[in-house]
């Protein structure tokens, strides 16, 4: 079942497991030994471009069902457009399989059937069920009549098998131009699906094929196509998105048609939509061509390349899909749950630090000149077993320019003129003085600490609200932090707007041992979320961090 927006987390949860109407089709093929005990699925992105979040659901779901039911699941290029294809999307799909823990069975290119989908064209052509057809295209669409009326026969319906055959020989060899001529299926201009009023099966296109060069200039359209790469590997259970359940008729037909034994089966389920995100290549193609995200991989993309830079990790990508499961009707998943799942993944497996994004200096007035002290503190709450650091403390350190306010409403607990707050690990500090440029901006706080309140003393004649987190400025190590927002303002709709602040930088300041951390280290920056140092932009001394995901959920439950 999908998260419908406002829908609760553990819900969402209850109904996907029941929901998993797919595998129960498969119970049954078992029991009644359709395909004797196999079970054989694939996954058959075209290489158009980068995978999405979307395509992880799809990537969970094929591979998800070969492991449980102990069969096989093949990676496909469905390469049978010679125009848009490239080899950069082909290496970088297959990256984000694996990244994402699977290994497909086999590897196979659509294009590499073409030899074996001409020969059942030909087939199809001597049983008289597929014929040439001189009609542009704008007559074929014109001939196929409406919802309402049924469409009308192609005057070239009626050639003979040998004029057919002797054709489409020719449209093979070149002697045709684009658009000339198509072959079409010879179903049935009546039919209430329009997917059945004779489609067409073979168009024209000199066009060279990235595989396959220039040895075909007829490709065969992707109706014709899927139904036949899906029956040369054996596939069992080929699962598509709904919109395709109109042309399971169509799918069927083929795979009747060409006589194959125990045809696979085709099974439609609800595609994937997030709140906040636009999942179609075309759209993240034209972002990225645009220059209005940085590539494919830019953090703020649903690509599996960009949250994997962003720093989400395949397990919790993996817990999504199985939390959402499948479902037969399309609706919209909370963007939340996405975060929600990478949060719980890393609460209890990543340390903790102190780092101030937007630091404002505090000196501490009566703590000694020349003094350090270095406090213990525990690396992850709820797991000991990550251990304790040390963190130094002297008289100057930063805070969060956020955290203090001169003149702050109510319910405001932390740092203003004459309050006291804990300082994470540390002492009480109490605000004395606000020193300001003649600008007027504040730059610098006076505070005074309780040397009584020395963390782990057992002192507790006073309580505070706030605790602060703080970095010991003759310690500070400078980091540079992106923070990350929604690249979306709004839903899933092309005319999303796109939001202008999906990207804040910051130069903050870290507690020190972060200078430690490798490439695709995580933590938890205390009271601010998940990060993640980016490898593309670790260089150097520089250390970049990409905020993963904020602390607290935006999530709003409804009603
Ligand atoms: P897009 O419209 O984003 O380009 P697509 O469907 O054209 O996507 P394909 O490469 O053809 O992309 O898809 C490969 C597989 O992934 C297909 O089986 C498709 O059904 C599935 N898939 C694509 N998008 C989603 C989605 N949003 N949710 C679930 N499955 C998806
Ligand atoms: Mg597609």
């Amino acid at each position: 079942m999908t998260l419908e927006k406002g829908k609760s987390i553990e819900q969402t949860e209850n109904e996907a497991i029941s929901s998993n109407f797919i595998q129960s089709i498969i119970d049954e093929d078992l029991e009644k030994g359709v395909y004797g005990n196999r079970v054989h699925t694939r996954f058959p992105p075209e290489p158009n471009g980068y995978l999405h979040i979307g395509h992880a659901k799809s990537i969970c779901l094929n591979f998800g069902l070969a492991e449980k039911n102990k069969g096989k699941c093949n990676l496909r290029f469905d390469d049978t457009n010679p125009v848009k294809e490239d080899v950069e999307y082909v290496e970088s799909i297959k990256e984000d399989v694996n990244w994402l823990g699977f290994q497909w069975d086999g590897l196979y290119y659509a294009s590499d059937y073409f030899q074996k989908m001409y020969e059942c064209a030909v087939k199809l052509i001597k049983k008289g069920k597929a014929y040439v057809c001189d009609l542009s295209s704008e007559e074929i669409k014109a001939y196929r009549g409406t919802l309402n009326e049924p469409g009308k026969d192609s005057p070239y319906r009626n050639r003979s098998i040998e004029e057919n055959f002797e054709l489409f020989d020719k449209m093979k060899n070149g002697e045709f131009k684009d658009g000339e001529k198509v072959l079409r299926a010879k179903i049935d201009m009546a039919s209430p699906n329009l997917n059945m009023r004779d489609p067409v099966i073979y168009r024209i296109s000199h066009n060279s094929h990235h595989n396959t060069g220039d040895s075909w200039c007829i490709y065969p359209m992707y109706d014709y196509a899927h139904p036949l790469e899906d029956a040369f590997e054996y596939i069992t259970h080929s699962i598509c998105t709904l919109e395709f359940e109109d042309h399971r008729p169509l799918y069927d037909w083929v795979l009747r048609e060409l006589e194959f034994e125990a045809p696979p089966k085709q099974i439609e389920f609800a595609r994937l939509n997030l709140t906040n995100t636009v999942m179609s290549k075309r759209y993240l193609k034209a972002l990225v061509d645009d220059g209005v995200v940085e590539a494919w991989d830019d953090p703020r993309m649903p690509t599996i390349a960009g949250l994997r830079r962003r720093g989400y990790t395949p397990e919790s990508i993996r817990d999504f899909c199985d939390r959402i499961g499948v479902a037969k009707s399309n609706s919209t998943v909370d963007i939340a749950l996405l975060e929600h799942c990478i949060r719980e993944d890393l609460k209890p497996k990543v340390e903790t630090r102190m780092v101030v994004l937007d630091p404002l200096k505090v000196v501490i007035t009566n703590y000694p000149e020349g003094q350090v002290e270095w406090f213990d503190i525990e690396n992850n709450k709820e797991n000991e077993d990550l251990g304790r650091r040390k963190v130094p403390f002297s008289k100057e350190i930063y805070i969060e320019k956020a955290d203090f306010m001169e003149n702050p409403p109510k319910k405001f607990f932390r740092l203003y003129p004459g309050n006291e707050v804990r300082l994470k690990g540390a002492y009480f500090v109490k605000c004395q003085e606000v020193i300001k440029n003649p600008k007027g901006d504040i730059i610098e706080l006076r505070c005074t600490y309780d040397p009584e309140t020395r963390s782990g003393s057992g002192f507790n004649a006073r309580k505070v609200k706030g605790t602060l987190h703080w970095v010991d400025a003759a310690h500070a190590q400078k980091v540079t932090v992106n923070a990350y927002s929604h690249l979306m303002v709004e839903n899933e709709t092309e005319e999303s707007v796109l939001n202008p602040d999906s990207l804040t930088v910051y130069n903050g300041f870290a507690e020190p041992g972060i200078e430690e951390t490798k490439p695709g280290g995580r933590y938890q920056f205390f009271r601010h979320g998940y990060f993640f140092a980016d490898p593309k932009l670790t260089k150097g001394n520089e250390y970049i961090f990409n905020r993963i995901v904020e602390l607290k959920s935006s999530y709003k439950k409804k009603g």
